[in-house]
């Protein structure tokens, strides 16, 4: 082999050994340009997977929420404040169209991402984001997005601003297009099952274009959305249920309660009366004796019908309970209610019940900022006005009486007020305070005055006498004022009964404690202290407090006896005060069926024994029989 021939197949395979490096250095520019394309890949896919889990979180959430049953504007706000924050989408908002078939459908918005720069849009377009209208047009993107149940995209933001407000010209467009700073506008179908309603979730992005894995996850969130509005609606009818009444389908006691709260306070606000008619059936109890139980509820069916027949939609019709119906009408004075409870009356008493044949209601009216300002008051007022319409021989409309000039409630208020204030009588300062509370909250209407009233008589009383249940003074309020409806005393007189049983025991904070809870008997001048004491101290203590003057004589006399045994004075018959009579029959009820330091609490049967013995006695005869007939016979809790 000479040397050029070595030379040459040397350079051969030199060059062989180029040509390798050459490939091999290809391949490796290759390799790496596929890694540069793997890392890519690589970063997009990580990308998904955090958006992904980002959505699995935030789905989550809203499936969190529909299993609190929260109304379905809560669900909806918070599905769109998720895609705005969390997702990062500039612009979102719930919509749904209305009036479809009408000549001129539009938009309503259910909900909407907080974004000033769209708020600036609505401020200037001055509309609220809420309430605006939005028109629909039939062959727009967004009806074909609907119609075809395919998300679809536009650069077109002006565009669409201009659909959304046609007022605004294609410069002004264009100018808050710029301002949305927002690329692409999609629209993401929303669909019933069963087509019963079309809606749309509409959002902005910054991006040029929206790729298939944000199609997928806005598919994601349309899917929850619908579900969303379907367990909604399954909520309403849950909840439909536990506001109606099941025999009658009218609305039930909470419901009406809630809705007169809800009617006083809109009726103060705009200075327009309401009214309410308070209902009882005649005679049930005869109905379901003569003809059975089923009887009676078709009685009860019939006046239901009456009243759904007879109310305006905007009325409130509901069964209280048993035989009792109250119909709420907003807006309407007592007059407008007298016309229509004798509407209401006259069809009832017209309707032909099989076997029964006719049946008869009584009925009450009473008008709020006319003959009450307060809830409980207006309540109470139809009911007496209903309770008259009874004994004035049913079937007839009764209109309640305004309560006397300041109501007693506000009086019993400006009383303990005075009381605390002027320090005249002696509490603790956190009893002062439990109670300066309890009278400051006596001016939410939405309170039971007449409760907390209560309740503060039994706080003080307690102080003198731990034995004093809780709820006894309420209890005492409301047999007090059966009994004196029973024996049929005006408005006025019942009203003092009332403040008169909210402070006859009053001066039993000024007896001695040693006295008061004693085991051992009293000796003669203890028990001249008992008696006489608590009266004189009430009379000093009241006397100074001008609005309850005509209060005072009855406390005073509320130990005397109907056969002149009693003290201070040895007063008898009709010289004392009916109301003095009734307050010592219910004091000495509760007192009896009490446990007290030296004895045991008599039982109910015991007490009326004993109650009847003293007839004649201790009370007038008449008042004692009326007074068991209501124990025996109605119920006073
Ligand atoms: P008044 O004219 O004084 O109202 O007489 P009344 O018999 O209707 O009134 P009372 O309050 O004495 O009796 C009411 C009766 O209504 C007693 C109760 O058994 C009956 N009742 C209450 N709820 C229902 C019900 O849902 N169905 C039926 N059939 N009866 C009921
Ligand atoms: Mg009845």
């Amino acid at each position: 082999m000479n040397i050029f021939s070595g030379l040459k197949d040397f350079l051969g395979q030199i060059n062989n050994l180029d040509g390798a490096i050459s490939n091999k250095g290809r391949d490796l520019a290759e390799v790496y340009a596929k890694n540069i394309v793997l890392e890519e890949e690589i970063a997009a896919r990580t990308k998904e997977l955090e958006q992904a889990n980002q959505t699995i979180l935030t789905l989550n959430s809203v499936w969190e929420m529909m299993n609190s049953s929260q109304p379905l504007s809560s669900m909806l706000n918070k599905i769109v404040s998720i895609l705005h924050e969390d997702m990062g989408y500039r612009f979102v908002a719930i919509l749904k169209l209305m009036d479809e078939e009408s000549s001129s459908p539009y938009f309503s918005t259910m909900s909407v991402s907080a974004n000033s720069q769209v708020d600036k849009l609505y401020d200037a377009m001055g509309v609220s984001r809420e309430t605006y209208k939005i028109p629909y047009i039939r062959n727009s993107i967004i009806a074909r997005a609907m119609n075809e149940k395919q998300i679809y995209s536009t650069p077109d933001i002006s565009g669409v601003i201009g659909m959304f407000f046609p007022s605004l010209t294609p410069e002004q467009c264009e100018e808050y297009a710029m301002m949305t700073q927002s690329k692409i506008f999609s629209i993401v179908p929303l669909v019933g099952k069963q087509g019963e309603y079309k809606a749309c979730v509409l959002v902005t992005s910054d991006r040029n274009d929206i790729t298939d894995t944000e199609s997928n996850f806005l598919t994601l969130y349309a899917n929850q959305i619908e579900l969303a509005i379907v367990v909604a609606n399954l909520f309403e009818e849950v909840q439909k249920q536990a506001i109606t009444d099941p025999l009658t389908g009218l609305y039930n006691r909470r419901y009406f309660e809630d809705s007169i709260i809800k009617e006083a306070e809109r009726s103060l606000r705009l200075k327009q009366p309401f009214s309410l008619i308070a209902m009882d059936l005649d005679f049930l109890k005869k109905i379901n004796d003569t003809y059975g139980h089923q009887y009676g509820d078709l009685a009860i069916k019939t006046i239901a019908n009456v009243l759904k027949t007879e109310a305006r939609s905007i009325d409130i019709a509901a069964r209280l309970g048993g035989e009792e119906f109250d119909l709420m009408l907003p807006g309407i004075d007592s007059r407008g209610a007298q016309i229509a409870a004798e509407r209401i009356r006259k069809a009832i008493e017209s309707q032909k019940l099989e076997t029964i044949g006719g049946i008869t209601a009584s009925i009450g009216v009473a008008t709020f900022l006319e003959h009450s300002d307060r809830v409980d008051e207006l309540v109470e007022l139809a009911d007496q006005a209903m309770y008259k319409a009874k004994i004035s021989g049913r079937n007839q409309v009764q209109v309640a009486q305004r309560d006397s000039e300041i109501n007693w409630q506000q009086i019993a208020v400006e009383t303990f007020t005075d009381i605390l204030v002027k320090k005249r009588i002696p509490v603790s300062d956190e009893l002062a305070a439990a109670i300066e509370e309890k009278l400051n909250a006596i001016k939410n209407i939405d309170k039971n005055s007449k409760d907390t009233l209560s309740s503060i008589v039994d706080m003080l009383s307690q102080t003198y006498n731990q034995m004093y249940k809780t709820g006894t003074t309420k209890s005492k309020l409301i047999l007090a004022v059966m009994l004196a409806k029973r024996l049929d005393l005006s408005t006025e007189e019942i009203n003092k009964l009332r403040l008169a049983i909210l402070l006859y025991d009053i001066g039993n904070i000024m007896i001695p404690e040693e006295i008061f809870n004693k085991k051992e008997p009293l000796t003669e001048k203890e028990r001249l202290i008992i008696k006489q004491h608590p009266v004189i101290a009430a009379r000093e203590i009241l006397k100074p407090i001008s609005n309850i003057q005509d209060i005072i004589p009855i406390i005073e006399s509320h130990h005397e006896n109907w056969d002149g045994n009693g003290y201070p004075e040895n007063k008898s018959g009709g010289d004392i005060p009916i109301t003095s009579q009734i307050v010592l029959l219910v004091d000495s009820f509760y007192a009896m069926t009490q446990d007290r330091p030296y004895r045991q609490a008599y039982t109910v049967d015991e007490v009326l024994e004993i109650i009847n013995e003293q007839s004649g006695k201790r009370w007038n005869e008449q008042l004692v029989k009326d007074f068991v007939y209501i124990i025996k016979n109605e119920n006073t809790r």
